[in-house]
């Protein structure tokens, strides 16, 4: 009976089945003659209209149908990366297990009377002076930025990589309706098991905005991170008087009630703003997460999360990023290079 109703269901859908293959690959036709040629290559988007440093990475799968981007398209590398790949995932976790560490030894220090430090840089400081002020006897917490660090942002990135560029309209649409379309990055949940088995607050950080803070703090809850609680445990652009995409006022403002042992984020921003001043040029910027006091701190104290979807990471000229005294041309076919024989072994 069984398959009788199998058979006869094959029997209705099957010219359906056919008219929708007939129509789409009419439409793979029309598609192909609107694509532009290969020398057009999409750069990277979006051009305009960018939240800072939102630049996506690699070219966009072709369209495939009138959905938009299928299932079967493949993702643009820096988002097959971030949010498909065991690697990706396994940096997370070294991440967060190592913050869970770091956490258990800070809280171990105070409970034997040991003295901490902030690793909040306070007003004042500069990457080659930075200061950390002692903690007294403040509760501890951890600092974390959201997207990209404790939440991925599936459904926005998804949407993102259909080819609509980024506007803050649209942004702001998905804080206050996306919180069932993300996931927690992986190992963030176990970080914040052991934070609460120390009795370590956890407290977001983020530029998302102040007027949907019960969104927020709901799809955080939603994933597990609660307490959520806006002014205390969750931060947003514009509190604390904080102005544009800086996070130091909100930083000193958590660090006034608590003892911040640690911090984790997706950019340089996410641990002071002194990373992203406009003057640091290109190599500047890079060399200055290796200086003397701030290169100590990345595993002891400061945490970073993979981020090559999007952000102040994404910039830089050819001339920058490869130093012209190291470039390299493989040798000429023929040339001694390429036909000298291998050296010989010679057992002593
Ligand atoms: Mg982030």
């Amino acid at each position: 009976m069984k398959t009788v109703a199998t058979a006869l269901l094959f029997v209705a859908l099957a010219p359906a089945v056919t008219g929708c293959a007939a129509r789409q690959r009419f439409l793979d036709r029309i598609n192909a003659a609107k694509a532009p040629p290969p020398a057009a290559a999409i750069p990277g988007l979006p051009a305009t209209g960018a939240k800072a440093g939102q630049v996506y990475a690699g070219a966009l799968p072709p369209p495939d149908g009138v959905d938009g981007v299928g299932p079967a398209a493949p993702a643009p590398p820096a988002m097959q990366f971030l949010y498909g790949s065991g690697e990706a995932a396994a940096l997370s976790y070294q991440a967060f297990f190592g913050l869970a560490n770091y956490i258990i030894s800070m809280a171990s220090d105070r409970a034997v009377g040991h003295d901490l430090r902030s690793v909040v840089m306070s007003p004042g400081s500069t990457l080659d002076a930075p200061i950390f002020e002692p903690c007294g006897d403040k509760p501890l917490a951890v600092v974390l930025d959201i997207d990209e660090t404790a939440v991925l942002n599936l459904g926005f990135e998804a949407d993102a990589a259909s080819g609509v560029p980024y506007d803050q309209a649209r942004w702001d649409a998905w804080e206050r309706t996306g919180g069932g379309d993300v996931t927690a990055v992986p190992g963030a949940l176990d970080m914040v098991k052991a934070a609460k088995a120390e009795n370590v607050a956890v407290v977001f950080n983020s530029n998302r905005s102040t007027v949907n803070a019960d969104k927020t703090a709901a799809m955080l809850a939603g994933l597990g991170f609660a307490p959520v609680v806006h002014g205390d445990t969750l931060w947003l652009q514009g509190d604390a008087a904080s102005t544009g995409s800086g996070k130091d006022a909100r930083r000193w403002a958590i660090a006034k009630k608590y003892c911040v042992i640690a911090m984790a984020g997706d950019q340089l921003g996410d641990f002071t703003d002194l990373f992203n001043a406009s003057a640091q040029a290109f190599e500047a910027r890079r060399a200055s997460v290796g200086g003397r006091y701030t290169s100590v701190l990345w595993g002891h104290g400061w945490f970073i999360l993979p981020n090559p979807v999007y952000g102040s990471a994404l910039k830089g000229a050819m001339g920058e990023v490869f130093p012209l005294d190291k470039r390299w041309t493989p040798p000429a076919a023929g040339s001694p290079a390429t036909t000298a024989p291998a050296p010989e072994i010679k057992e002593k």
